[in-house]
C-alpha cells in the first residue's frame, strides 16, 4: 500500500484563500453590526425609514463567529460600520471579541467607521479592544450645515467624540462626501482643520444607493474638478500610501496631512478590489453596486463551518466584475434599491 503524504501546510493555507473569479485576492471584510442610525444623512437614507425587525439581526455572538470564519479563510483585515456601529449595545464587546485575533496574528487590522456621536463614552473601549484607527464621518463642521445634511445632527456632540478618540490615541480619518451647492465651500477648511489636527481626510463622490428624497443629480460634485480647485490653493505632493481601501492619497505640502479621494463615479477602482461586505442580517454582499448576495446566516445557524465555507466559496464565484455607478439625468433610478445604511462603508 502506498501512502500519500499530506500537502505542504502553506499550500494548503493558500487553497483556503479567498480569490474570486477574475483572480483577485480578497481579504477585507466589512461587517454591518446595525442598519440602524440616529442620524439620517441626506445622501445616504430617506427621511422615513424602515429598518429590519430585530428578530433578523444577527447576535454579537453570532457576528464574531462569523469573523472568526472569514479569518480562518485569510481575511486579514475587519472594519465594523452599519447604520451606525456605536449604536449598537456591545459593539466594544463584539470589538474586543474580533480583537483577540490581533493579537496572535492572524488578523492584521480592525477598524470602524463612525458618525462619532456616541464615540466620546467608547473610544477608550475601542481602543483597548485592539483598534488603532478609525474613520469618522463629517460632512461639515458649521453647526447648522451639518445639522441640515444629517437631518438631526449636533456636530459639537461629534466633534467632543473626536477628541476623545484622539485623546485615547486612536488615529483618525475624517471622511466627508463632496455635495455640491452644501459642502463644497467648506472643504479647503477642511484640509486645513484635518492636516493641523493630525487627521487623515478623504473625500467621496455620492453614490446611488437607494431612494432617497433628493436628486442625487442636484448634489454630485465629481471630484476631479475638487481636486483642480484644490491644486489652486494647496501642493499636492505624490503619496504611494494605501490602506487597503479604494482611496487614493496624495499629502498636503502645507499642511503635513494626507488627503484621499474616493471615485466611484469619476474613476473606477474595481480592479483593485479586495472587499466583501456582510450585513447584520447575515447577507454576504461582494459588491455595493449589486443585490446579488448569499445568506450565511442559515449556514451558521444549521450548517456550522462547512457549509459556511460553502457559501462563502459560492459567493466568491459570482463576485462582478464592477460596479457600474453613474449619475447622469435627472429623477434616474438608483444602481440599487439597498441604501447604504444596510451594507455600511
Ligand atoms: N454611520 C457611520 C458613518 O456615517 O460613518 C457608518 C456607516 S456610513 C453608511 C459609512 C460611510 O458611507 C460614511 O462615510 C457615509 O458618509 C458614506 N455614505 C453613505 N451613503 C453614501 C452614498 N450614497 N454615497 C457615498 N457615500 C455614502
Ligand atoms: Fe447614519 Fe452614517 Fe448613513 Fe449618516 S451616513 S445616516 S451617520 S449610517
Amino acid at each position: 500500500m502506498t501512502s500519500v503524504a499530506p500537502p505542504p501546510a502553506r499550500a494548503s493555507a493558500d487553497a483556503a484563500m479567498l480569490r474570486d473569479g477574475f483572480g483577485r485576492r480578497i481579504d477585507y471584510l466589512r461587517i454591518s453590526v446595525t442598519d440602524r442610525c440616529d442620524l439620517r444623512c441626506r445622501y445616504c437614507m430617506a427621511e422615513a425609514m424602515s429598518f429590519l425587525p430585530r428578530r433578523e439581526l444577527l447576535s454579537l455572538e453570532e457576528l464574531a463567529e462569523l469573523a472568526d470564519a472569514f479569518i480562518a479563510r485569510g481575511v486579514r483585515k475587519i472594519r465594523l460600520t452599519g447604520g451606525e456601529p456605536l449604536a449598537r449595545r456591545g459593539l466594544p464587546d463584539l470589538a474586543h471579541d474580533i480583537g483577540r485575533h490581533l493579537k496572535t496574528g492572524a488578523l492584521d487590522e480592525l477598524t470602524l467607521t463612525t458618525n462619532a456621536t456616541r464615540l466620546a463614552e467608547q473610544a477608550d473601549a475601542l481602543a483597548r479592544a485592539g483598534i488603532r484607527r478609525i474613520n469618522v464621518s463629517l460632512d461639515s463642521r458649521d453647526p447648522a450645515l451639518f445639522r441640515h445634511i444629517t437631518r438631526t445632527g449636533d456636530v459639537a456632540q461629534v466633534l467632543h467624540g473626536i477628541a476623545a478618540a484622539k485623546a485615547a490615541g486612536l488615529a483618525i480619518k475624517i471622511n466627508m462626501v463632496a455635495l455640491k451647492g452644501l459642502n463644497e465651500g467648506e472643504i479647503p477648511a477642511m484640509v486645513e482643520w484635518c492636516g493641523a489636527q493630525g487627521f487623515d481626510f478623504t473625500l467621496i463622490e455620492t453614490m446611488p444607493l437607494g431612494v432617497v428624497e433628493e436628486d442625487r443629480t442636484d448634489r454630485y460634485l465629481p471630484l476631479d474638478g475638487v481636486r483642480r480647485a484644490l491644486e489652486e490653493r494647496f501642493t499636492l505632493l505624490p503619496e504611494t500610501h494605501r490602506t487597503g481601501g479604494p482611496a487614493r492619497y496624495v499629502r498636503v505640502a502645507e499642511t503635513g496631512g494626507r488627503l484621499g479621494f474616493i471615485t466611484p463615479l469619476t474613476h473606477n477602482f474595481c480592479e483593485g478590489c479586495n472587499r466583501m461586505r456582510v450585513t447584520v442580517q447575515g447577507r454576504l454582499y461582494m459588491c455595493l453596486g449589486h443585490e446579488d448576495h448569499v445568506d450565511l446566516k442559515q449556514a451558521l445557524r444549521e450548517g456550522g463551518r462547512a457549509a459556511l465555507d460553502a457559501a462563502i466559496d459560492e459567493a466568491l464565484a459570482h463576485k462582478p466584475q464592477r460596479h457600474h455607478f453613474q449619475i447622469a439625468g435627472r429623477n434616474a433610478a438608483p444602481a440599487v434599491d439597498r441604501h447604504m445604511n444596510v451594507t455600511g462603508g
